[in-house]
């Protein structure tokens, strides 16, 4: 292929020459103000052939990590030359980027209105722009998200891993920990699925936050997933990389009534079953309930608002059977090594 000229590419009616770098603002449904309103997409058309990889964030409104993760990486100094095409998007729900919330004014989850359509509701009228104009023009996909209000993931990705291309986009990223997820609910992987495009999704921190030690494990791990795919060159690699420990199975620890919780472990621990992980007390001291870890396995989400109702999730607990030790192990060296990387 050396020496072939690559195309154009087309994105919002723009077209952008081989070697081009461009700001390209696809428009959306327009505010009721009479303003205008469009998702900004960095298009980095390399002039050398290679996959096109779309980066995304902030499909939830309020999930502002990976649009911190985007901005970072767009200043990444291998970025000068791409083999490929990188198109990122660091606000994909601009409606609900700006109201501080996941959902769209009209109450839709973006991420459960896939494929979408362009005569249907407003969330479905957004799915269907992004899945033509960025998606379906894509070979691979990166869809950054965090938990929701008041809940933290730790660094996670999720993946179909028994999609073609997906495990090896998982495998290069560097993160510790992997769900293997096969959900098909509307969401932006399942549409990207269906059309043969692996998506995976770097979950992360939690939502209106910035968490400084996610966000350098997310850049990095982009940029590891770029030079996997070839779209970057390849480099020395200092942090081991090795491929994350994946769990089939996750459940969430339940408050046991309703009261002021005390949390005792951070995430990432590993836990034990019939350990107390934490515990919920009434208000006037009269009673405290621990709450005990029904299995073994790893501390990869958790509430971080001390209020609860009977029945809240508090805990998301993956297994990991005979692996937990070794799972914390890659734990413990993931977290000193982002947490003395210079920023
Ligand atoms: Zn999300």
């Amino acid at each position: 292929m050396a020496g072939a000229r690559r195309e154009p590419i087309v994105i919002g009616g723009v077209s952008v020459a081989p070697g081009e770098h461009r700001t390209v603002d696809v428009p959306v449904s327009p505010l009721y103000t009479h303003d205008g309103l469009s998702i900004s997409v960095q298009v980095i058309h390399g002039s050398q052939p290679g996959p096109v990889v779309f980066i995304c964030a902030a499909i939830h409104g309020d999930e502002i990590n990976g649009v911190e993760i985007i901005r970072r990486l767009l200043k990444h100094r291998s970025l000068k030359t791409v083999r490929g095409t990188l198109l990122a998007i660091p606000i994909v729900n601009v409606y609900g980027f700006l109201n501080h919330s996941r959902y769209l004014p009209d109450g839709r989850d973006l991420n459960r209105s896939f494929p979408g359509s362009d005569a249907g509701s407003l969330a479905a009228r957004v799915a269907n722009t992004f899945l033509q104009e960025i998606v379906l023009k894509s070979d691979y996909g990166i869809d950054l998200h965090t938990g929701a209000r008041h809940r933290a993931n730790f660094p996670q990705i999720r993946a179909d891993l028994d999609m073609e291309g997906a495990r090896g986009m998982t495998e290069a990223f560097g993160v510790p920990l992997a769900l293997d997820s096969k959900i098909r609910d509307g969401s932006l992987r399942e549409a990207a699925g269906d059309a043969g495009i692996p998506v995976i999704l770097y979950e992360a921190g939690e939502a209106l936050r910035f968490e400084e030690m996610y966000i350098r494990a997310g850049v990095s791990g982009i940029v590891n997933v770029l030079r996997h795919l070839g779209v970057l060159r390849r480099s020395r690699r200092k942090y081991p990389l090795r491929p994350p420990i994946v769990s089939g199975q996750s459940s969430w620890l339940r408050a046991p009534e309703s009261g002021i919780l005390s949390t005792l472990v951070p995430l990432g621990a590993k836990v034990v079953a019939g350990q107390t992980i934490g515990v919920v007390a009434d208000p006037l001291g009269s009673r405290e309930s621990p709450l005990e870890a029904t299995h073994d396995g790893v501390v990869i989400g958790r509430t971080n608002l001390p209020l609860v109702y009977e029945g809240d999730a508090v805990f998301h607990i993956a297994r990991y059977g005979r692996r937990t030790d070794l799972v914390e192990r890659h734990v413990e060296e993931f977290q000193e090594h982002y947490e003395s990387q210079e920023p």
